[in-house]
């Protein structure tokens, strides 16, 4: 059938906003003639019937959807241990006791995937205790003995043990699964094991595992291991960045902490500051376990900057003491050298008196009186506040008063309190490769097809020269690809969050899913770690750098003839291939210059970059093309600092009876209060149980940025969904009133 260019033009004007807005646009010019306003009139009001009318029960339905869809209920999966607020678990708004994947642990077969192999189990629990330290009430230490199953994730249920995030279980024997983990969900499937690993040099007990268990989860082997049992027994397990800088295998990053005063800020108890993460490229380190030069080095991973006016020095000093991440505790390093030698044949254990020793002799005092630098002119740091958008929290921080702290009211005069330090992660955006462009310009030459270089993970360059003077950057021989490397990088420079060094597929690159579970892990233990945060946005903005090249040949006929003269150059084929073996030699500059006048190498879909902010103009010119001009501005500012679903998924899981799975009246009240003096919950015995004020809420934003972005997220993705009705997720326009609340399809 043919269709008029008429009859076409009319479609696409009806099924867009477009004629809504053609009549609507006419009111304005027909002020001066009556008659033609009411013609108008009459025409927007049907129009207003026909495209803009929404019956007040759908109204309503879709407040209900919303308001369903914020109280986000706090599940967490019980194989994998991820808790994310977009995922159901099974549940839907229309049948919220449905309980499709509330899995009873009884009623599972035997040999389950979710249950622990029986002959690996009972050769772990054979296994030794490992000895460990934790303070005792005079300052020394106490030993204890820790049993090895105390370190992995498992439920032990009368005779029957599963893989089982222990946090997760309902009523003692239920637990939820993910939208992963429920995944062909069966009672009856048995577990797949692997063959017993005795007889290795160290039991890796992968025969407790089940290899066709769900990816990810606990039962399939990525086990980041159980930190809270160890907690539980007085254990401390919230390891700061120096200690695990101090015990990493691989360090890739420099920090710089900076401690400021300066103008009214110099009369506040609580002084404010920064740590800066600068990541650089895992580096493996040929020291071995504990002693001067693991502290020498792990030191130089650490620079310590003052910046305030002559003679506050001190006062500075005190403060840059009491920095969480900057404490060495013996019993700490202790118990992780314990692990390490027990676990992963590391080296013998130091005694602690050893410990103590060697701590005292390098004491963060004396780092702080032989390295620190300061900064007497406060100019630039004064100029900066205001503008720089990474600023906002530390700036409204700042001008908190002091009897907005809580903690302030405790110390004495002259006292010191710790210096809030809003995290900053350093990085640039590194420029597309050569290698990667090159594999690019061959998929297309070879393939005939637009190259794509993911599957081509950039080989590590030799060691590059260390570039800035004040930081020295600590290079070794072997440095570690992110690629295929990166779950050993982790392991190496973040062991004490996976004492089990599990959790990650061994020598494969980490998908975008996997980051997802690890910042959403239940426990918050890796989400709180900015180092492991940053490391993790860099890497995947340089995967994303070489994931989009793409190389294209030009639309225009001439570059078509062009490029088929090139692929019947026999040359041509020749020097590409020396291009590959040499990215940085004349070959590959060739090779480039004589393609890059007929394809296009495309950088659009790098994330974060300015070709993206580019290439997003043209979409919205499209768009208007399209559907014509826009007739709303819908614009939403969320407040993720005084949200209560942030505040919660900032705060650690600990279990179906507690804050955050349950919300307390007194939590609320607080975080609703006017008056300073109402934004504090206390407990019976006077501590303080929500720390609600303007101080604590603009800290704990700055230190939750995974909470806040996924609030944010989801906070956004309600309001498209079920307030405006408009969803990326769902490909069909359903009438509203048959569809569901939140983002399932
Ligand atoms: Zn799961």
């Amino acid at each position: 059938m043919k269709v008029g260019v008429e009859k076409l033009l009319e479609r696409v004007h009806s099924s867009s906003g477009s004629l809504i807005t053609a009549n609507s646009r006419r009111l304005r010019t027909l002020r001066n003639d009556a008659d033609a306003l009411a013609q108008c009139r009459s025409d927007v009001e049907k129009d207003i019937k026909k495209y803009g009318h929404v019956s007040i029960e759908t109204k309503a339905m879709c407040v209900d959807n919303y308001a369903d869809t914020a109280e986000v209920q706090m599940s967490v999966c019980g194989a994998c241990g991820i808790r994310d607020p977009f995922d159901a678990y099974g549940r839907t708004a229309k049948e919220p006791e449905a309980s499709r994947h509330e899995v009873n642990l009884a009623d599972i077969a035997t040999d389950h995937w979710l249950e622990v192999g029986k002959d690996a189990y009972a050769r772990l629990k054979a296994c030794p205790d490992i000895q460990m330290l934790r303070p005792d009430s005079t300052g020394g230490y106490e030993s204890l003995r820790i049993p090895r199953t105390d370190l992995h994730s498992l439920v032990e249920i009368g005779a029957r043990t599963y893989h089982v995030v222990p946090e997760a279980l309902l009523g003692g024997q239920k637990v939820r699964l993910c939208k992963r983990c429920s995944r062909g969900w069966n009672t009856n499937l048995k577990a797949k094991r692997t063959v017993s690993s005795v007889g290795a040099t160290t039991d890796e007990f992968e025969d407790m595992y089940a290899i066709n268990a769900p990816a990810f989860s606990i039962a399939r082997g990525a086990d980041f291991g159980r930190l809270s049992a160890l907690r539980s027994k007085g254990i401390q397990v919230d390891c700061s960045t120096l200690e695990r800088l101090l015990l990493a295998e691989a360090r890739c990053h420099h920090i710089v902490y900076k401690v400021v005063a300066y103008g009214e800020e110099t009369d506040r108890k609580r002084l404010h500051g920064h740590s800066i993460v600068c990541p650089h490229k895992a580096v493996d380190i040929d020291h071995n376990g504990f002693g001067k030069a693991a502290l020498e080095a792990a030191y130089a991973s650490v620079r310590i900057l003052f910046v305030g006016p002559n003679g506050m020095r001190s006062k500075l000093e005190q403060a840059a003491l009491l920095i969480d991440d900057l404490r060495l505790r013996p019993d700490v390093i202790f118990n992780l050298l314990s692990i390490n030698h027990v676990l992963h044949n590391g080296p013998p254990v130091p005694d602690i008196d050893e410990i103590v020793q060697l701590i005292k002799e390098h004491s963060l005092a004396l780092h702080i009186e032989h390295n620190a630098s300061s900064m007497i002119d406060t100019a630039v740091e004064k100029a900066t506040t205001p503008s720089d958008v990474a600023h906002v929290r530390s700036h409204a921080a700042q001008y908190s008063n002091d009897f907005d702290d809580p903690e302030a009211h405790k110390v004495a005069e002259g006292q010191a309190l710790p210096p809030s330090l809003v995290p900053i992660g350093l990085f640039e955006l590194e420029p597309q490769q050569m290698d990667a462009l090159l594999k690019g310009i061959e998929a297309l030459v070879i393939e005939g097809a637009g190259g794509n270089a993911d599957d081509n993970p950039r080989v590590d360059p030799a060691i590059p020269e260390a570039t800035t003077r004040d930081i020295i950057l600590q290079r070794e021989d072997r440095i570690c690809s992110d690629y295929n490397d990166a779950p050993d990088v982790l392991y190496k420079a973040w062991g004490p969050l996976m004492p089990l060094r599990r959790g990650f597929v061994k020598g494969k690159s980490i998908p975008d899913g996997k980051w997802r579970q690890v910042f959403l892990y239940f426990d918050n233990r890796f989400a709180h770690d900015h180092t492991l945060l940053f490391h993790a946005a860099n890497m995947l903005m340089r995967h994303a750098v070489n994931r989009a090249v793409s190389a294209k040949v030009m639309t225009r006929p001439e570059a078509f003839e062009k490029f088929k003269e090139i692929l019947h150059d026999g040359d041509f084929l020749d020097k590409l291939d020396a291009a590959r073996n040499d990215p940085k030699g004349p070959a590959a500059r060739e090779v480039v210059s004589r393609v890059i006048g007929f394809i296009n190498l495309s950088g659009s879909s790098v994330p974060w970059g300015s070709r993206e902010r580019a290439g997003e103009m043209a979409k919205l010119i499209a768009d208007h093309r399209y559907a014509g001009p826009s007739s709303m501005f819908i614009s939403v500012a969320p407040d993720d600092v005084h949200n209560a679903t942030a505040i919660r998924m900032g705060t650690p899981y600990t279990g179906e009876g507690t804050f955050p799975a349950l919300v307390p009246p007194e939590f609320l009240a607080a975080l609703r209060g006017q008056k300073p003096s109402e934004r504090t919950a206390s407990a019976a015995d006077g501590s303080i149980t929500y720390a609600m004020d303007e101080t604590s809420l603009q800290l704990f934003a700055a230190k939750n940025p995974v909470a806040c972005a996924i609030t944010f997220n989801h906070l956004i993705a309600n309001v498209n969904t079920n307030l405006l009705g408009l969803s990326n997720e769902r490909l069909k326009d359903t009438l509203f009133a048959e569809r569901d609340s939140g983002f399932q399809s």
